[in-house]
């Protein structure tokens, strides 16, 4: 191929990928394979400038913008940035700043934060609007949705006439769990990482989802901004501090380019311990002046770059694929690996998600394989090392008939997921009381999975109602389980009857119907009566529930088997009432508190709630702004990071004293 052949290629290439990724957000490479793509395009272009076309990627920033949404014309272009991969690249990044200003400048070093940037426009202090990076030029006014974000203000005070705010909408680690969670149980694709999951909640349809999505958002800069007084970014910062945003606490104002670099080196190691994901580091030369000075180019400033940490992925052997049956009867494939240290942890299985994900990566028992940790938890397989495949491999096929019950297995139209065939799916019902029994739901302490297992297994309960009929000595007679044991289990599942119906709504394990939409239907409906005879118009009344949670609603309580179960639930004296609470005080307003350690009154998810109910803002990381930490037993690197930090420190007598008089 000629050098013309070998950059029109690329460009295709890396087009394609700025697609799936930008338009879709679904890559179908890993970040890093794609930087090291353009790095080559980037390469040959600047050594061959007359293949340079203006639809070229290194020519544009993002990607076309296709979707349904309205564009918007950015008041200000909105850039990419230059990225830089070791700390020679850093240093030089310094030199060539230094070079063209004629004195060495002061940076500031914030966390890139792995999302999508966001154009925030407010006019006379109130927000009127919001739109995507897009193109750089035009994006999608996405309003609704980043309303739905908690976190951005409504309202600043002393703003100028309009003014744009930028930052990241990202999803947090939690959320990217739980909903990953949730959509492999109801048989839906599962998104690759956060930054897509985020990029996909706020391009939807109906803003019940996004909020459902539950995003936040840093903000780190300022577009247009009529009158404006500031002169660095730090001050920048600050101010957007002021306007009550969210603003990333971890930045820092380095002195020098070795400044910079050891705090890059600092966030390396602990950027593994945020509650969100980042991809690196951004620099960024504080003067506003001497960024006049320095410029930018047709797709990034030229006085800032992104370092990009090297991706932590390591190569492990697939001994099995073992198949899991879950409480929706979807049946979940997962890689059981040669143990290997990755992000911080041994990994020994990562999950394989559906027959799509295996037969895209043809992943098969006995490959090589390539893994990473998604949001910093997950372990997840990126690819197959084809060079180090057996002759002798086979193709993995999902099985035709249920592991558990031997049913067959099917998979419905328009889902990903393959199920076991059989509503009464030991499995299912096993998996269902699992759910039941959990923190979250009906919160039955000691009913965890092997219990229940064995009381299945017993033939001592088949669904939840069992539960509220056992006896002691159906307990007792199982393994290792004493009277006094027996004893404590049915009084948690005497006492789980009080839980309220926003607890068993969720406990039901209702598709698409999560903790928090649980709460908030009972709160509206107030009784089980009232919501089983709801119509869809009805439950779309609801702020927070689009029409597919009420559709799914609808069928389940249309399910002559689950009102039966219902029926016996309230027989043996479950509340399906839900009590409005009277509005709790504000106490805590003002107060940013960080669980950790074990509770051993309560979880801390419920602790959590209580304080946030009295006004306080519960927050998962030790950081300057932090008012209070709560240390249970065991409490670990957030306590010493609160000694270090002077942060008042309570213990778990201190919390219940704080919450007695509430
Ligand atoms: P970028 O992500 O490298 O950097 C620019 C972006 O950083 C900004 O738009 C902003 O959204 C974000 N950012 C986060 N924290 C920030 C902070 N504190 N200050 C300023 N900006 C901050 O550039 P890009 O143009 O958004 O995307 C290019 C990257 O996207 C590539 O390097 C690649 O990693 C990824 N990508 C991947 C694929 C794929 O197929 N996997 C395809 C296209 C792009």
């Amino acid at each position: 191929m000629s050098i013309q052949e070998d950059i029109q290629q690329l460009q295709k290439e890396l087009a394609h990928h700025a697609y799936l990724y930008y338009v879709k957000d679904a890559p179908i490479i890993s970040d890093y394979d794609y930087d090291v793509l353009y790095r080559k395009l980037v390469e040959l272009e600047t050594a061959h400038p007359e293949y340079i076309v203006p639809t070229s990627p290194t020519q544009r920033v993002g990607a076309k913008v296709e979707g349904s949404f309205e564009k918007v014309v950015h008041g200000q272009r909105m850039l990419s940035l230059s990225n830089v991969f070791d700390d020679a690249e850093v240093e030089q990044f310094g030199v060539r700043c230094e070079k063209e200003l004629g004195h060495a400048p002061q940076y500031v070093v914030e966390l890139k934060i792995d999302g999508l940037a966001v154009n925030l426009h407010y006019e006379n202090g109130l927000f009127v609007r919001a739109v995507t990076r897009g193109d750089g030029r035009v994006g999608e006014d996405v309003t609704a949705n980043v309303k739905t974000i908690q976190s951005i203000p409504l309202i600043i005070d002393n703003a100028p006439p309009f003014i744009e705010i930028r930052g990241e909408a990202y999803m947090p680690h939690k959320e990217f769990k739980r909903i990953n969670e949730e959509r492999e149980e109801a048989g839906l694709q599962t998104f690759v990482n956060p930054r897509n999951a985020a990029a996909g909640s706020l391009r939807q349809q109906d803003p019940a989802i996004t909020a459902s999505r539950n995003l936040d958002f840093f903000a780190y800069a300022i577009g247009s901004s009529e009158g404006s007084n500031i002169h660095t970014q730090q001050e920048l910062l600050e101010q957007l501090e002021a306007f009550k945003f969210h603003v990333n606490p971890h930045y820092k104002v380095c002195q020098s380019i070795a400044e910079v670099v050891e705090h890059i080196h600092y966030w390396d190691v602990e950027r593994h311990n945020l509650p969100y994901d980042t991809d690196g580091m951004v620099i960024k030369v504080n003067d506003f002046e001497d960024q006049e000075t320095l410029g930018t180019t047709a797709k990034d400033p030229k006085w800032a770059t992104a370092f990009k940490y090297p991706p932590e992925e390591v190569e492990t052997i697939v001994k099995d694929i073992t198949i899991n049956v879950g409480r929706t009867g979807v049946l979940t494939p997962t890689a059981e690996l040669e143990s290997v240290f990755v992000s911080g942890t041994n990994v020994s299985r990562a999950t394989l998600h559906n027959e799509d994900f295996i037969k895209e990566k043809d992943i098969r028992i006995g490959d090589t394989v390539r893994i990473h940790k998604a949001a910093e938890i997950i372990p997840e397989v990126i690819s197959v090392v084809v060079d180090k495949r057996k002759s002798d491999s086979v193709p993995y096929e999902m099985p035709n008939a249920c592991p558990v019950c031997e049913s067959p297995t099917v998979r419905r139209e328009g889902e990903v997921a393959i199920y076991c065939s059989n509503e009464h799916c030991p499995a299912v019902e096993k998996e269902g009381i699992i759910h039941f029994a959990s923190r979250d739901a009906m919160n039955i302490d000691g009913l965890g999975p092997s219990i229940v297992e064995a009381l299945v297994t017993n033939h001592r309960i088949e669904t939840v109602v069992d539960l509220y009929h056992l006896k002691e000595e159906d307990i007792t007679s199982l393994e290792r389980m004493g009277k006094k044991s027996a004893q404590n289990l049915l009084k948690a599942i005497d006492d789980s009857k009080q839980r309220g119906l926003g607890r068993v709504l969720f406990g039901l394990g209702i598709r698409l119907i999560g903790a928090k939409a649980g709460q908030t239907i009972a709160k509206y409906f107030t009784s089980i009566d009232s919501l089983m005879n709801a119509t869809i118009d009805e439950l779309t009344n609801i702020d927070e529930i689009g029409p597919t949670m009420a559709k799914s609603l609808v069928e389940y309580f249309g399910n002559e088997r689950n009102r039966q179960l219902i029926e016996g639930l309230r027989h043996a004296g479950v509340r399906l009432e839900e009590e409005v609470q009277e509005a709790a005080g504000n106490e805590l307003e003002g107060q940013i508190i960080v669980l950790t350690g074990k509770l051993t009154s309560m979880g801390r998810s419920e602790a959590g709630a209580i304080l946030e109910a009295h006004g306080a803002k519960v927050t998962g990381s030790v950081s300057k702004k932090t008012t209070l930490v709560i240390a249970g037993d065991d409490a670990g690197s957030k306590l010493t990071k609160a000694e270090q930090l002077g942060i008042p420190v309570m213990d778990e007598q201190g919390l219940l004293d704080l919450i007695k008089d509430f």
